[in-house]
């Protein structure tokens, strides 16, 4: 029967984060008492005045298709948040409001990429990136980073990693899975390394800015003058407002490449949503303040499970700066046999601790880095407490 399917579709492989996340449901419904820290999704409900902007907007009539690209009000304000936020000054036709940042990646990939390109992903990357990469025809160029170095690709490992057919570089900052975030500095320290280099494009995915526990402040690639024509700043709702399911991203970009991405969405699933860019419009306008309340929140939960993992033989930490998953380092673990059952890998690990201690994590091999496995702290204490100490408990 795999004949009836592309190539392509057969040399995909499966998100990881959503297929782990499926199955400690599938686990859950059979009974088991699973404690889901897999998935990068707040547990909060979507604030307020928000809800209430996306209940107007049914009320008022919306429910036609929408401009490919998005709403004007809805793009004037993705242009209010740059500014405010970013220091980075775009027009109405450099931004596409797509359906999540996922599709916003996506048709960047197909509007840059062509058959054998070079696309540079720091490791650890999101989980999503070499995939749609790949789906671009593209070659990922994995750069290996270390904890020592809090995960961070530096500006001799860039240069060393690029070749002739580099197409662009991908990263998130903060990072998905490690909680790093670039400081300016060093941010400038790579735009160094691509200034000799022109024909290379930036994808600066920037979903987890707000969630940042103030040692790092946010910067942008796109702020440097030298560095906006060619860098597309990706960004949306998701996370800070935890409004994941209600599919809203964005870009700023040069605009021949917005352009190019609006033709394709055009193609494929045009304008996202009509209720809720209505209601990202409030989200945006409103000052990040308003949503603050969950960033502190995780800023406990991360200072508990730091405390609690750091507590544990074997696992290693760095202590990310944002977002909200930690990335041990669990090699101590590999070539020992717990319970029976032999770790040689972070996905055996991954494996072990989602079949004995009835917790769901992420290896580390979905994001490049197979060191690690990646625990997401958007759940409650509770659950953080009882999850750290059957892990403990497993691999005593
Ligand atoms: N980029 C990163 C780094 C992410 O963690 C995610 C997770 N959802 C996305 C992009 C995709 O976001 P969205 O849910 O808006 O598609
Ligand atoms: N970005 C989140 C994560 O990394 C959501 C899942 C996904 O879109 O892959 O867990």
């Amino acid at each position: 029967m795999s004949n009836q399917l592309s190539e392509r579709i057969n040399s995909l492989v499966p998100s990881a984060t959503l297929e782990m996340a499926a199955k400690a449901r599938e686990l859950r419904a059979s009974g088991k008492d699973i404690i889901g820290l897999s998935l990068g999704e707040p547990d909060f409900n979507t604030p307020d005045y928000i809800k209430e902007a996306a209940i107007q907007a049914i009320n008022d009539g919306y429910n036609s298709y929408t401009p490919v690209d998005g709403y004007v009000e809805l793009k004037d304000a993705i242009i209010t948040k740059f500014k405010r936020d970013n220091n980075i000054a775009y027009e109405r036709p450099q931004i596409v409001v797509s359906t999540g940042a996922k599709q916003a990646l996506y048709n960047v990939a197909q509007a840059c990429i062509n058959k054998g390109d070079e696309v540079i992903l720091p490791c650890p990357y999101w989980v999503s990136y070499s995939d749609i990469v790949k789906l671009s025809d593209g070659i990922p160029v994995e750069v290996e980073t270390s904890i020592e170095n809090d995960f961070k690709m530096t500006a001799e490992q860039l240069e060393a990693a690029i070749t002739p057919k580099t197409k662009m570089l991908w990263y998130s900052s903060p990072c998905n899975p490690s909680g790093s975030i670039y400081s300016k500095e060093e941010l400038r320290a790579l735009a160094d390394v691509l200034q000799k280099h022109p024909q290379i494009v930036v994808v600066s995915d920037e979903i987890y800015e707000h969630i940042n526990y103030g040692v790092t402040p946010h910067a942008s690639m796109a702020a440097f003058e030298d560095m906006y024509d060619r860098t597309v700043t990706v960004n949306g709702v998701a996370k800070a407002f935890a409004m994941t399911g209600w599919r809203i991203g964005y870009i700023g970009a040069p605009a021949h490449i917005a352009r190019a991405c609006n033709k394709l969405q055009g193609q494929v699933t045009s304008g996202a949503n009509c209720i809720a860019q209505r209601a990202v419009i409030t989200a945006l306008l409103e000052s990040p303040n308003r949503v603050q309340y969950m960033v502190d929140e995780f800023k406990n939960r991360r200072k508990l499970i730091l405390e609690l993992l750091n507590g544990i033989d074997g696992f290693k930490c760095n202590e990310p700066e944002g977002a909200f998953y930690v990335y041990p380092d669990v090699t101590a673990f590999f070539g020992k046999t717990l319970n029976g059952k032999t770790i040689n890998n972070a996905s055996d690990f991954a494996m072990y601790l989602l079949e004995e201690a009835n917790v769901a994590t992420v290896t580390g091999d979905a994001f490049g880095n197979g060191n690690s496995i990646r625990i997401s702290y958007a759940a409650s204490e509770d659950d953080i407490k009882e999850a750290i100490s059957r892990i403990a408990q497993a691999v005593k």
